[in-house]
């Protein structure tokens, strides 16, 4: 072949680079991953997403392009809204949102004006970032009241958001987490919403596939729209996913495209549509409930070790811890478990006396480990590697020996090597 024509494989075009990916792979493979937004996407995932799709523009939406060729792009792109709407039971679906973040400013956009007042559970009671927090574009274009949670179980406090919402009279109020271990009551946010004639929209980053696993309650009901990520327990690509009713389908198309973004990714959009097709099976529906399962396990575990479960314990796929007691923060705890090959992240707990970069709590997930086959009678193992891993952190002030972090990881990679991970 011509030499400017050549198209050799990645390992030989970009060496360097391929190793970089070869070592993530591994490390996927041999750690304990506990990162509550994370997961490991099956093979026809991946294979989806690494596809010639990723060479065509097609802004607009099918059926209404923008550019030609749309032969195989407008089908794919019909059958992934076909399936999401199908999952999640909603009247609309749109597919194209680049990621979590990019979704909700997108119902932003199209539910709201610039500088109404929106509603939010704050950063440091598990809300996200998008849902009106001071440094984001939500907080920052749009006039943003923040609700909590209790100090004394750590629950939302549905008289706090009925009372808020009276006062001001929120265009919009979020319902949703990135860090909240219970169940969320979308019918009384429902109702404070139609009190108050705000357009109630839930974020279900996190318990995406909890809901489709039938293990979560469904917002859609009670929703004018519902976001998501479809990466995180839903193990879907990177992207994001707006679900809505009928009369906001025009409104929430027009925002995602042209208001907010340009051509979808359409590699990303095949991959989505395998997804969901995915967790319409009986099979994921069982994973579904094998996280929550997994979840409480832990708990128990942890509990029976002295850790301290904020709210106490879980209803979902995710566990939030403060380390007070440990002697040890949630940041330094998080880097010293990661040298042990347990990965997991320092999270703020409520009422945090410390600051966000360093925070008291760790938050752990079990979505990953379940998509790895781990089942109830694993978790006593997992707690006693993270209590191994955290009381040696705090006896060495965050610096545990290197030889005790290599045992630790051999010790985790020879624990998971007879459940191999989906897609590696
Ligand atoms: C993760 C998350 C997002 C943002 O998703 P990105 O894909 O990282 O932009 C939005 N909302 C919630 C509740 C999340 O947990």
């Amino acid at each position: 072949m011509n030499e400017a024509r050549r198209d050799p494989p990645l390992a030989e075009a970009d060496p360097e680079l391929w190793q970089h990916i070869r070592g993530e792979d591994a490390r996927q493979r041999e750690s304990l991953r506990l990162i509550a937004s994370e997961n490991y996407v099956s093979r026809a995932v991946l294979e989806a997403s690494a596809t010639t799709l990723t060479n065509k523009y097609a802004e607009g939406y099918p059926g209404r392009r923008y550019y030609e060729g749309m032969d195989f792009v407008d089908p794919i792109e019909n059958l992934a809204i076909a399936r999401a709407r199908a999952l999640f039971g909603a009247d609309h679906a749109n597919v194209q949102p680049y990621s979590g973040s990019p979704a909700n400013l997108a119902v932003l956009l199209g539910l709201c004006k610039p500088g109404d007042t929106t509603m939010g559970l704050a950063l440091p009671a598990g809300g996200h970032l998008t849902h009106g927090w001071k440094v984001s574009a939500t907080g920052i274009y749009y006039k943003s009241v923040q609700y909590g949670v209790r100090r004394d179980d750590h629950r939302i406090d549905m008289d706090e958001v009925r009372s808020l919402a009276r006062e001001h009279r929120p265009k919009l109020i979020w319902v949703g987490h990135s860090a909240y271990p219970r169940i969320l009551d979308f019918p009384a946010f429902a109702e404070i919403a139609a009190e108050v004639g705000a357009h109630l929209v839930a974020d279900i980053a996190h318990v995406a596939g909890l809901v489709a696993g039938g293990v979560h309650p469904n917002p859609v009901p009670h929703c004018a729209a519902v976001t998501t990520t479809t990466h995180k327990t839903l193990r879907g690509p990177r992207g994001g996913l707006i679900l809505c009713k009928a009369e906001h389908a025009a409104a929430i198309d027009k925002a995602v495209f042209p208001g907010l973004q340009g051509g979808p990714h359409n590699h990303t959009t095949a991959a989505k549509a395998v997804a969901f097709a995915e967790a319409a099976t009986p099979a994921f529906a069982a994973y579904a409930k094998q996280i929550v399962v997994n979840a409480q396990a832990l708990a128990e575990h942890l509990l029976a070790r002295g850790y301290t479960l904020i709210s106490g314990g879980t209803d979902n796929h995710l566990l939030l811890i403060d380390l007070t007691n440990k002697g040890i923060s949630g940041r330094v705890a998080a880097t010293a478990l990661n040298r042990c090959g347990i990965e997991l992240n320092g999270n703020s707990i409520p009422f945090d006396p410390r600051k966000p970069f360093d925070p008291s709590g760790i938050r752990i997930g079990l979505a990953s480990l379940t998509s790895r086959g781990l089942v109830a009678s694993h978790m006593a193992e997992v707690a006693a590697l993270i209590d191994e891993g955290v009381l040696a952190a705090a006896a060495s002030n965050g610096e545990p020996d290197a030889a005790l972090c290599a045992r630790m990881k051999a010790r985790v990679a020879e624990f998971l090597a007879p459940m191999p991970a989906p897609g590696l």
